[in-house]
């Protein structure tokens, strides 16, 4: 099992990642000073592979009182209705401040249950075990929770860091190869902006990282985890170099905006999104054509899509200023200047962006 700590003064915590780490998980828990009451939240997809196993884990200690919550998959369970019924569950668990909340699951898991742990008593202990490639080289790194509401995702949250995070890479054996490529999207972007002797190993290791390969795997999670850890730690609320992390997201949004959130995966989207950010950067004279080839051949190799479909220059376009993140009117561009190296800028005149958006809608 490898550790690696997230810096946040006191709010540090260690990231573990290996294989089997159930039984680590739950002697966390046992040796911490958390009360022994534990609400596992869940999806019933989830459930059925590992909610027996875990509890079966956790059975072995004496007094402890264990709840599982199960919810339904998918994005839609990131609702208010679905927070109630958490806290109902904990206040019928008879949680106390010093209780734990786990989330086992993907990213819908985490952000749901997150919220529920920051806000139930004003704030309980929080482990996360994420269990989709996404969420464990993202979303479980950086203590975003959130729930959406019906006229935005992800509208209210709160930035509330776990006490410690367990990838388990054997879990994602089960996992449905589309939500792998979906969380592939995020693990591209790491090189890009941070590292290009990791874009130069994922270009080598296709096949491994399809297969499965284990330690093929642990790598790319660990060095993509390493890069969020050090970008988060430098900028906890997201004043700044934070927004390197969006590289591909201002296209993406719009494009998830645009398609209603059912065509494209989020990582779908940010494979398509960073294409179109580096023609811009080519476009501006940023980065040759070379380097722009090798980012798109990646993301073909890996069997995602390059361009996108459902949707027209002109929507996206728009799409683009809906985005939250856009403050005064004016879009965050974040441009690729070589593999590891990006800059923020704000002011991409619009013929630029059309140009960019036309190569890869279709
Ligand atoms: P994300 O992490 O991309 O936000 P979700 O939390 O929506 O994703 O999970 C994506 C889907 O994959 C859900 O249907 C969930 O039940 C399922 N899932 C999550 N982890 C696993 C796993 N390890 N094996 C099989 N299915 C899983
Ligand atoms: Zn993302």
């Amino acid at each position: 099992m490898e550790k690696l700590k997230v810096e946040l003064g006191e709010n540090s915590y260690n990231i573990f990642i290996g294989e089997n780490l159930f039984d680590d998980v739950a002697k966390f828990v046992m040796d911490s000073d958390f009360s022994k009451k534990i609400l596992v939240v869940t999806d019933e997809n989830i459930f059925k592979i590992h909610g027996n196993n875990l509890r079966e884990i956790f059975s072995r200690y004496e007094d402890i009182n264990f709840e599982i919550e199960v919810i339904p998959p998918g994005e839609t369970s990131k609702i208010f209705y679905e927070v109630e019924n958490l806290y109902t569950c904990a206040i019928e668990s008879n949680l106390d401040r010093k209780s734990v909340v786990i989330a086992l699951g993907g990213g819908v898991v985490g952000d749901l249950a997150g919220f529920v742990a920051a806000t139930f008593l004003r704030g309980v202990n929080f482990i996360q075990v994420p269990t989709t490639l996404l969420a464990q080289v993202d979303s479980s790194v950086g203590g975003k929770t959130a729930i959406n509401h019906r006229l935005g995702k992800n509208l209210i949250g709160a930035f509330y860091q776990p006490k410690a995070v367990f990838i388990d890479v054997t879990t994602l054996k089960t996992l449905p190869e589309r939500e792998i490529k979906a969380g592939l999207g995020e693990v591209v972007k790491y090189g890009v902006i941070c590292d290009t002797n990791f874009f130069n190993y994922l270009e080598k290791n296709i096949e491994g990282i399809l297969g499965g390969n284990v330690e093929v795997l642990k790598h790319i999670i660990k060095r993509s985890c390493e890069i969020k850890a050090a970008v988060v730690s430098r900028d906890e609320k997201e004043s700044g170099l934070r927004k390197i992390l969006n590289f591909g997201h201002t296209i993406a949004h719009a494009i998830e905006e645009e398609t209603g959130y059912t065509r494209y995966s989020h990582g779908e989207a940010v494979a398509i999104g960073m294409i179109g950010a580096a023609s811009i950067s080519q476009a501006l004279g940023y980065v040759d054509a070379e380097k722009v080839d090798r980012l798109k051949n990646l993301i073909e190799n890996f069997g995602m899509y390059t361009h996108c479909k459902y949707c027209n220059v002109e929507g996206v376009y728009n799409a683009l200023f809906r985005d939250k993140k856009v403050i005064g009117g004016k879009l965050n561009w974040v441009l690729m200047k070589d593999f590891g190296k990006v800059e923020i800028y704000d002011n991409v005149p619009e013929k630029i962006i059309k140009e960019a958006l036309t190569k890869i809608i279709c």
